[in-house]
Order: structure tokens, then C-alpha cells, then sequence
């Protein structure tokens, strides 16, 4: 690489509010106000780092001191004597603090004491503040006193990624932005645009994990686009960013997932071996296992759970997605969400990363490979045959049958997968079943509550989508309650037997 290389990020620097990327509101708000000459005395910006904050900042500074117009205006020329030197940092009345290198009261009251001076080249003098909340108490101070009364010529513009530590007084004298994270798609038009005037080839699969990488950030994606251009003399492709990032494949990981969840130990840890002697970093393994927990979350049919057309999957894996779900429950898929979760601290702590990570794939195979209490007594019920719609899962998985409902236990385990706590738990411990098929239900009802019925009338509706009819009969059948079923069974258990003989009078009050 010659020496003259700009970073791209300095580079392609916006240098006016209409080039800013992803950041329309605060363009809107800002022009408008320059516009019709509502100028503020101070300004905070703060969004994660790389979002613009410092681009915005100056050019504020040149809509204030642009020479092209007789006012501020919403678009500086960039050409003028002050528009160049603010672009360069280097304009006279235009201060920019690095609140991370000057958090001592004595400099921050040097810098301030010199407000009171009218500008030199400029209308306004103008103070950007970066990091802002890295400033000492005392700085903070110093700062304060300024803004109670600041002179009429001098406009601060503060900015910071930790807008808490700002403290109040502070804040309730600046006009507040939120610059937000900027959108995949943007960041993929905005890095296209980059490639397309450097005249190096950037596939789409490629351009696509750089920008989710970016995770919001225009600087992070570009430094990243530097490195891979560096790294492939300007042939970026999916493959080149993979190797970059030390991510494995997409594709890679929705199949890990597949064996893992179908309950084969040895396949699970071997495929684990294949992906880290591919060179993939296992912290980043374990990020795209919790993406794909997430998705595989949202897209699972007990769950309506909104718009997934931003999950980035390719239309086969979202299928064979679809076709995990059919067999996994809501339930296993939060409970390996949760061990994922608490993985993360431990894999990034430990000596050696592959031993915690294959310990922690053990325990995932572990949830994974547990049927939930419905599911057992579905098998143990149903004699193993299914009456479900689903598709036959080619694995030796528990089945998962979210969708028909036509046993005691596939109605227990529907409404505990919806999180329908009140009716589960008054279904389970007083109703008894005399008969129930798809569409029909004959009960007795131990304790008569009136609004039971109903309730579980309009929740099969809407749940399988057709009508029920509730025959509530008023004598008993001297039926088991599901948790009677699960107590008798627990009580069967020849574990449980020598536990309860043990003890004298010991009965079953709770399963936990
Ligand atoms: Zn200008």
C-alpha cells in the first residue's frame, strides 16, 4: 500500500448535512432551524461511536461561518476560506476539545476564559466538545458557569457516546440529537457507492457482512472495508470477509445448530472441531449461535412474533429453519437462549476457548435433547403415534406438536407454550376430560369457575383457527387431573418410590 493511503473514513468524510448517512431526522431538525435562523447556544449530539457525531459538529461549525452566505445557512459552501479551514480542523475560532485529553478544571477554564473574545475570521466562536462526559467534576463546573450565560457570539457542541454520565445541569441547557444507528441497507448503498469510486470489486454477499459487522457504525465499516481491500488487493468477496472477520459461514452455522439440536453429541462436537480449525473465533461463533437462537425465536410458529423479513437468512436456510422449529419448542429454544447468554463472559475469561466452548456446546445438547413434561406424557399417552400435521422430523428429536390440539396433554402443553399461566394452571389441577378430539372438548369441571368456559373457548378459537364447542357434563367421570397423571407417574418413578419411603407420611405437593 503507498504511503498516501487515506482511510476511507477520513476520505469520504460527509462534509455536508445532505451527505450525512442514515442520520435524516437530526438533518431535518437542523436545517430547519438554521433555516429559520433558530440558532441554539448549545448542542449535544450522542450516538454509538461512528455515527457522525464529530461530521455533524463541524459541519454546524461551517453552516455557522460559511462566508458564501451573509448568515448561517443550512448549506456551507465548502469552499470558502472558513468551510476549508473548519473541514481541516484548523480554523481559528472553531476549538476542538478532546474532553478525554483535557478533563483538568485548570485547562477547561483557559479554554473558556477566552469566550469572552469576540471571533477572529468567524460570526461565532465555536467550542466542539468531544467524549464530552470524560470531563472532571470541576470541568464540568467551569463548563456550567459559561453555559448559564454564555456570550452571544459562542455556540458549544458537545458530543458523547455515554450520554448518562453527562450530567443534568448540563444537559438542560443543550438542544439534544440522537444520531442512531444507521441501517444495514444504508450502510450497504453508502459502502457500494465507496467501492464503485475506489474502483475495487465489493460482492453483495460480501458488502452485506461488512455492513451487519459495522453493527450501525459507518467508521467500524469502513476501517473493516480498509482492511479487506488491504487484504484482498481489492477483490472483496464473501469468502475473503469471512476469513477477515473470523466468522463462519452463515450456512455453516444454521447446520451446526440443526445437529445440535437433533440430539447427536459426537456430530455436534465434531462439527464444532470443523469451524474452529477453519480458523473461525469462537466468541464470534458462539454471536452468530445466539443471532440464530433469536431469529429461529421469531420465526417459530407458537410465536407470531412480527415482521422476520430482516433476519439474514437465504430463503434455504430460513426453510430449514422452519424445519428445526417444527421439532424444537418455544420453551428449549429460551432455555439454550439463557445458557448462550450466560456462556459469553465465561468463553471470553477462559485460558482455553475451544474446551469451555465444547463444554458449553455438552450442555446445550443437554436442553436441547430434553422433552419438556407435556412432551413426555404426550409420548407416554399417545403410545408414540402422532396425529399432528407436521411433517415427519428426521431426526430421533422429541416432536414438537404445537399445532393440533386434540389430547389432554397437547392442550396442556399449548397453553403453556402460549403462556396462558391462568387457564394452564386451572386446566391442569381441576379439569377432568371425559372425551376431547379436534373442535371438541367434554369435561367436568371440579370447581366450577363460570369464566373458564369462555375463556378457553375464544383462546382454541383463535388458536387453531376454528370453532369449539365446550360440553361442560355435571357428573364426574372420575378422570385424573394432568397433575394428578404427573404425580401418579412421579410417584411410579422407583427413584421417587425410595425417596418417599423414607420418610414417613411424605406426600407429592409440587413438581418443580
Ligand atoms: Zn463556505
Amino acid at each position: 500500500m503507498d504511503n498516501n493511503y487515506t482511510v476511507l473514513a477520513r476520505k469520504y468524510r460527509s462534509q455536508d448535512f445532505k451527505s450525512l448517512i442514515g442520520q435524516d431526522v437530526l438533518v431535518k431538525t437542523l436545517t430547519t432551524a438554521i433555516n429559520t435562523g433558530r440558532i441554539a447556544h448549545a448542542y449535544i449530539f450522542t450516538g454509538i461511536r461512528g455515527t457522525g457525531k464529530t461530521s455533524t459538529a463541524r459541519i454546524l461549525a461551517k453552516a455557522l461561518n460559511c462566508l458564501a452566505s451573509d448568515g448561517p445557512t443550512a448549506t456551507p459552501c465548502g469552499v470558502c476560506e472558513n468551510c476549508r479551514a473548519i473541514a481541516a480542523g484548523q480554523h481559528i475560532d472553531v476549538l476542538e476539545i478532546d474532553a478525554a485529553s483535557h478533563t483538568g478544571v485548570d485547562n477547561m477554564r483557559d479554554i473558556l476564559d477566552a469566550a469572552q473574545y469576540r471571533p477572529t475570521n468567524g460570526r461565532y466562536k465555536v467550542y466542539i466538545i468531544d467524549e464530552v462526559h470524560m470531563l472532571s467534576t470541576s470541568a464540568f463546573n467551569a463548563l456550567l458557569k459559561t453555559l448559564e450565560e454564555p456570550p452571544a457570539h459562542v455556540i458549544f457542541i458537545l458530543a458523547t457516546t455515554e450520554i448518562r454520565k453527562v450530567p443534568v445541569t448540563i444537559l438542560s441547557r443543550c438542544q439534544r440529537f440522537d444520531l442512531v444507528r444507521v441501517p444495514v441497507e444504508t450502510l450497504k448503498h453508502h459502502f457500494a457507492w465507496i467501492a464503485d469510486q475506489e474502483k475495487i470489486e465489493l460482492t453483495d454477499g460480501a458488502n452485506e457482512l461488512l455492513a451487519r459487522a459495522a453493527d450501525g457504525s459507518v467508521r467500524d465499516g469502513l476501517s473493516l472495508l480498509d482492511q479487506a481491500i488491504a487484504q484482498t488487493a481489492g477483490h472483496v468477496d464473501e469468502a475473503a470477509v469471512l476469513d477477515m472477520l473470523k466468522r463462519a459461514d452463515r450456512g455453516v452455522v444454521v447446520a451446526l445448530m440443526e445437529t445440535l439440536l437433533s440430539g447427536d453429541t459426537a456430530a455436534a462436537l465434531a462439527r464444532v472441531d470443523e469451524i474452529y480449525n477453519n480458523g473461525a473465533d469462537l466468541s464470534m461463533l458462539l454471536t452468530d449461535m445466539m443471532e440464530w437462537t433469536h431469529w429461529a425465536t421469531r420465526m417459530h410458529p407458537a410465536l407470531h412474533a412480527g415482521d422476520v423479513t430482516n433476519a439474514p437468512y437465504t430463503a434455504d436456510q430460513r426453510e430449514q429453519i422452519r424445519q428445526i422449529n417444527e421439532r424444537v419448542s418455544l420453551n428449549t429454544l429460551s432455555r439454550i437462549w439463557q445458557v448462550m447468554v450466560a456462556a459469553v463472559p465465561e468463553i471470553q475469561a477462559a485460558g482455553n476457548q475451544k474446551q469451555c466452548f465444547d463444554m458449553l456446546v455438552v450442555r446445550l445438547m443437554h436442553i436441547a435433547d430434553m422433552p419438556s413434561v407435556p412432551e413426555i406424557l404426550r409420548q407416554q399417552s399417545n403410545g408414540g403415534t402422532r396425529t399432528d400435521s407436521a411433517p415427519a422430523a428426521s431426526t430421533s428429536a422429541p416432536a414438537a406438536t404445537a399445532h393440533v390440539i386434540d389430547s389432554t396433554d397437547s392442550l396442556a402443553r399449548a397453553l403453556q407454550e402460549s403462556k396462558e399461566i391462568l387457564l394452564y394452571s386451572y386446566y391442569t389441577s381441576n379439569i377432568e376430560v371425559s372425551e376431547i378430539s379436534d373442535g371438541h372438548i367434554k369435561y367436568f369441571d371440579r370447581r366450577g369457575d363460570a369464566d373458564f368456559a369462555p375463556r378457553l373457548a375464544t383462546w382454541l378459537n383463535d388458536k387453531t383457527g376454528h370453532a369449539w364447542t365446550l360440553e361442560r357434563i355435571t357428573e364426574s367421570p372420575h378422570a385424573h387431573t394432568i397433575t394428578e397423571q404427573k404425580q401418579e407417574e412421579l410417584a411410579a418413578d422407583p427413584l421417587v418410590a425410595d425417596a418417599m419411603s423414607l420418610f414417613e407420611n411424605a406426600e407429592i405437593v409440587g413438581i418443580k
